[in-house]
């Protein structure tokens, strides 16, 4: 075996679990011990500095600037005594997981003596040296002007020395920068609309909060012997590799236990998690073999974003010491399934309903459906927007290959609310007959809670579903920032529910109709709209292509063509109506993300290129020479009619020429594509020759180098193969 390989492998197989420290406090204990939350805040603040900011979390109350010195020095107290040496503004750029710049809180006096020094101008208010970051052109480079500003929504924690303070990352001319920016803002719209249709039903409401519960999964590889391989190291995917013998046909390790070395991981990563206030509550193993998944509670959005983009940053740590490689990448492997990000998203209220939950009356469902309905209505006008949300060159992989939703957006409701909405579709136009009030009200909506009781039939297969009491958006990719959908998704519902409040006013003023009246029959009107997006039936199949084509549904399988619609007239106008973001805001981000995908195809082509050119064609050649030595010394043993004992080996030698010559053709064809992909100046034509003419040389690449690694004597093959990288133990 290739020395290399060959150790990696060994030390992969001798591997024990990794033991940490044993912790003997329970988990409620450690839960938020590193979090300067609330409850640390009673501790180590004044009332009025307390007061302050529980009024800038529940109402979004401006914190002023002496009240922040006051909270800056609590927080200084509290991280000193978890042994924080450093503070750093914590923040999400448009690429990357998140971004830390750390300073020490000590601070010489120039008389030989120090000081730990940390006031409301540093909590507040920072410039970090940013102007690597992407920023779409929004700020010109050389002056680097962005500054990151606390977000006290999402309390501040200390991970290992480093006191970590959430915050928003703006340009100085107040654009946008990073990812939490306009998801505060759309966080803020929802809660505006959806606050006033509540107050149909329920006039003490006066807040709305929106709900995210994410589920992550994931791949834990050897460390090692992901080492061998640099397409794993630096793009987090295999570009090439057969498929084990074994891969996930026998569904032994969904039902199976979780391994020892990953059970041992799992454990450091919860009691991480929890101590940062992460409420994780489930882990289990997914469909294929290395592939996990690990879930929190549902918390508010912003937080539950926060959360999501901490425990990626956590993950790679603990892994670390556990001697793996965590992958978050929607496509690893493959052949095998890739990994997503379910968002499991709902609204609830400040007296604590949640909006997407059938209710015990009739009109508490009436409340129900007219969230349900709306939500509906919202992603059959927007279906385009939801799909660009989750587009990256990763996640094309996954979505529409039949193992995650196709790229086509629907809705799944299940059999009995489509009942529902089905007869709420008959009702007559204009007033309700008492008859028609009465059944509806006690038949039909009063039956709610009880037909949801057997709503078991939950649809794998759709992109967007509804789950009992909260809908489910399975299309986002393990690796994506939930920010993106999350914005998205609350806009679009926000907007449809003004748009929804305006109309039900207007029949209640002009028809004079009864609220309830005017309720149901914009709602009728909404479910006959928005019919096309409902699909109950099986979206992996090509039926449901064909079928989604004739509704007029789009089908946008690569990134550069989903993209278009971020910067479409009908997304502009959109984010701008809600202040989420300006044109410059929505253009920058439709930059950046193409920009980004022709860099990330740019590099798995130049990984494919080196690796076919570097390891495949000399590991091939030279198994080849063995097979030439070979038939030459038969031809000396058997001069005559040595052709009787080298056919096969022959056969072998012109194969491996006619592979390599494949190769190497294929992979100057793909250089060629990529010189003149480079070489273009516009970003989105750059994209689109990424996508277009150079990574479908990738295939074509793969398959032949895949051949040669089932060709070539094992142990020539420098590269860990799926069999060595995929079962732990
Ligand atoms: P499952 O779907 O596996 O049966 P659950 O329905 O309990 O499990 O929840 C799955 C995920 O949905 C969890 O991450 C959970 O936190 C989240 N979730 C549950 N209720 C809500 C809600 N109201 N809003 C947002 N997320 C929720
Ligand atoms: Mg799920």
């Amino acid at each position: 075996m290739s020395t290399l390989r060959f150790y990696a492998v060994k030390e992969a197989l001798d591997r024990k679990p990794v033991v940490i420290q044993e912790i003997s406090k329970r988990r409620s204990e450690l839960f938020c011990s590193k979090v300067f939350n609330l409850d640390k805040m009673k501790q180590y603040m004044n009332r009025e500095a307390y007061q302050s900011i529980k009024n800038a979390v529940e109402i979004g109350q401006k914190i002023d600037r002496e009240i922040a010195d006051q909270v800056a020095s609590g927080m200084k107290a509290w991280a000193l005594e978890h042994g924080a040496t450093h503070y750093t503004h914590w923040f999400q750029p448009l690429t990357g997981i998140t971004a830390e710049k750390h300073d020490a809180f000590f601070e010489p006096t120039g008389d030989g003596e120090a000081i730990e020094k940390f006031d409301g101008s540093q909590l507040v208010q920072q410039e970090p040296d940013a102007s690597s970051f992407p920023n779409g052109g929004i700020r010109n480079t050389f002056e680097a002007r962005g500054y990151t500003a606390w977000d006290p929504t999402s309390p501040a924690f200390v991970m290992g020395t480093t006191l970590c303070i959430p915050t928003i990352f703006v340009s100085y001319t107040g654009e946008a920068l990073d990812n939490k920016t306009p998801l505060l803002r759309a966080l803020q719209v929802i809660d505006h609309a959806a606050t006033q249709v509540c107050k149909y039903f329920d006039k003490n409401v006066k807040k709305v909060i929106s709900t995210l519960g994410w589920e992550q999964e994931y791949f834990l590889i050897d460390s090692t012997l992901a080492a061998t391989r640099p397409d794993i190291m630096l793009s987090g995917r295999t570009v090439m590799g057969h498929y084990s013998a074994k891969g996930q046909q026998l569904d032994d390790h969904y039902f199976g236990s979780i391994p020892k070395r990953a059970m041992a991981f799992m454990r450091d990563l919860e009691i991480e998690c929890l101590q940062l206030g992460i409420p994780i509550k489930t882990r289990h193993n997914e469909v294929a073999p290395n592939q996990f998944e690990v879930a929190p509670l549902f918390e508010e959005a912003n937080l539950a974003v926060d959360h999501n983009s901490l425990l990626m940053d956590v993950m790679n740590r603990v892994a670390q010491s556990h001697n793996f490689k965590v992958l978050l990448h929607e496509k690893p492997f493959a052949g095998i399934n890739g990994s997503g990000k379910h968002n499991n998203w709902s609204l609830a209220t400040d007296t604590g309903v949640n909006l997407l939950s059938p209710g015990k009356t009739p009109m508490s469902n009436l409340q129900f459906l007219t969230f349900f309905i709306n939500t509906i209505m919202a992603v059959d006008e927007y279906a385009d927007l939801m799909r660009a949300s989750i587009a990256s060159a990763s996640n094309d992989h996954r979505l529409g290959a039949n193992e995650a939703p196709p790229a086509i957006i629907s809705v799944f409701i299940g059999e009995q609310l489509t009942k529902v909405l089905d007869e709420l579709e008959n009702v007559t136009n204009g007033k309700l007959s008492p008859q028609e009030k009465t059944d509806l009200k006690l038949n039909l909506v009063g039956k709610i809670p009880y037909v949801l009781l057997d709503n078991t039939d939950r649809n794998r297969t759709s992109p967007f579903a509804f789950t009992g009491n909260k809908f489910e958006f399975r299309a986002v990719g393990s690796s994506a920032n939930c920010a993106g959908p999350m914005t998205v998704l609350n806009t679009i519902v926000a907007d449809r529910l003004m748009t929804f409040k305006q109309e039900v006013d207007k029949l209640i003023e002009t028809k004079k109709l009864k609220k309830d009246d005017a309720i149901f029959n914009v709602l009728r009107e909404y479910v006959k709209k928005s019919k096309r997006i409902r699909f109950e039936g099986d979206g992996y199949g090509d039926a449901w292509v064909k079928e989604a084509e004739k509704r007029k549904l789009n089908n946008f399988k690569t990134t550069p063509e989903a993209l278009k619609v971020k910067v479409s007239d009908k997304t502009l106008d959109l984010f701008k109506r809600h202040q989420i973001m300006n044109e410059v805001e929505s253009h920058a981000r439709f930059d950046i993300e193409l920009e980004e995908y022709a860099l990330r195809i740019q590099i798995e082509g130049r990984l494919l290129g080196d690796l076919a050119t570097n390891h495949v064609i000399p590991t091939a050649i030279n198994y080849q020479n063995r097979l030439v030595e070979n038939v030459k010394g038969l031809k000396e043993i058997f001069p005559d009619d040595y052709m009787k004992y080298a056919k096969e080996q022959v056969e072998i030698i012109t194969t491996i020429s006619e592979k390599i010559s494949g190769i190497k053709s294929n992979v100057d064809k793909m250089v060629e594509e990529r010189k003149k992909a480079n070489n273009m100046e516009d970003v989105e034509n750059k994209a689109h020759a990424y996508c277009n003419k150079v990574k479908p040389y990738f295939e074509k690449i793969r398959i032949d180098c895949d051949k040669l690694e089932m060709m070539v004597d094992d142990e020539l093959w420098p590269l860990a193969k799926y069999r060595e990288l995929l079962f732990i133990k």
